[in-house]
């Protein structure tokens, strides 16, 4: 193994342990007395806020028996599977850039020598966007046939245990699930001819966006990316498949839209589904009687209290 792709593999699991450690530290611990403005179902009874985010938890630590406060409020066999998962994670990591070192992928390490800083750049930019919209079409519809009923009987229906996902929550989810989406996640080096700077920017691009989907966090890059749209998938089941840009929902119309008030009426009703919505997105295929219940379960969501909802299983 060449050396940087241990590095790569340590660096992954590093950065994931840190990041998620940080942002339940200072989020849920530091703020937990004002949750209601940054967290994204603060009426969740079920959060790890307060002095369930004082220790930092790590996966692997939880088979110690360490920070027996922090483990309460995770499901039984969390720590193993966000081991084994991180795991899988680094090693895929490790192996990628390794045959990326080595030259057994179609990367290339530099530039031609002609080459202006500027073209360098634009043509970076241009390859991490082009493997970015690819990794969003596959990994759509690679969650999409995790939304099929035997697959999510199968697979998928551990990961949705959680209905308000939080820091460290993203690790929970079926390893034979996972292979799918690093085989995804780290296919374009073997597929596309690009710099590594692009795949390096494609990666820190997927690798924080994946911590933040799952981190109970509001945050929101107008009209490019928010934090609540995977969480709303947690939360109502058969909206928002794609993660973390919305851009294949749009298209496929599973997009959710959020309830808006009405002025002047106390009430909040829920607007209409993005371009058919529920006819041509989740519900399609269900019984009739399914979808009443499914949808109404979506409005129930919608209006009552945040993170009180128990759908989708
Ligand atoms: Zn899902
Ligand atoms: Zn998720």
């Amino acid at each position: 193994m060449h050396p940087v792709g241990w590095a790569a593999g340590a660096g992954i699991a590093i950065f994931y342990c840190v990041f998620s450690a940080s942002l339940q530290f200072l989020f849920y611990y530091r703020k937990a007395a004002s949750a209601a403005s940054w967290k994204t179902q603060s009426g969740s009874g079920r959060s790890r806020l307060g002095g369930a985010a004082a220790v930092p938890w790590l996966p692997a630590l939880d088979a110690l028996r360490f920070a027996a406060d922090a483990r309460a409020k995770r499901q039984p066999w969390h720590w193993l599977l966000s081991s084994v998962n991180l795991a899988l994670a680094s090693a895929a990591a490790a192996l990628t850039v390794d045959a990326i070192a080595t030259g057994r992928s179609r990367v290339y390490l530099d530039w031609p020598a002609d080459w202006s800083t500027a073209r360098c750049v634009g043509t970076a930019a241009g390859h991490a966007l082009f493997i970015i919209c690819l990794h969003q079409l596959q990994e759509y519809w690679w969650h999409r046939l995790m939304h099929l009923p035997w697959f999510y009987k199968t697979f998928h229906k551990l990961h949705h245990a959680y209905k308000s996902p939080e820091p460290f929550d993203d690790m929970y989810i079926n390893p034979l699930e996972a292979v799918g989406y690093y085989i995804i996640l780290y296919s374009p080096p073997f597929t596309i001819r690009m710099h590594w700077t692009a795949f390096a920017v494609y990666m820190a691009v997927m690798g924080t966006a994946g911590v933040l989907d799952h981190s109970g966090i509001r945050l929101c890059i107008p009209g490019l990316y928010t934090t609540v749209d995977h969480d709303r998938h947690h939360q109502l089941f058969n909206v928002n498949y794609a993660f973390p840009f919305p851009w294949l929902d749009w298209l496929h119309g599973t997009a959710w839209t959020e309830p808006k008030e009405i002025p002047g009426e106390n009430r909040i009703v829920v607007a209409a589904p993005s371009r058919g919505r529920f006819r041509r997105g989740g519900l399609r295929g269900q019984s009739p009687a399914r979808r009443r219940s499914t949808a109404s379960q979506s409005r129930r969501a919608a209006v009552g209290p945040a993170g009180s909802v128990s759908s989708g299983r």
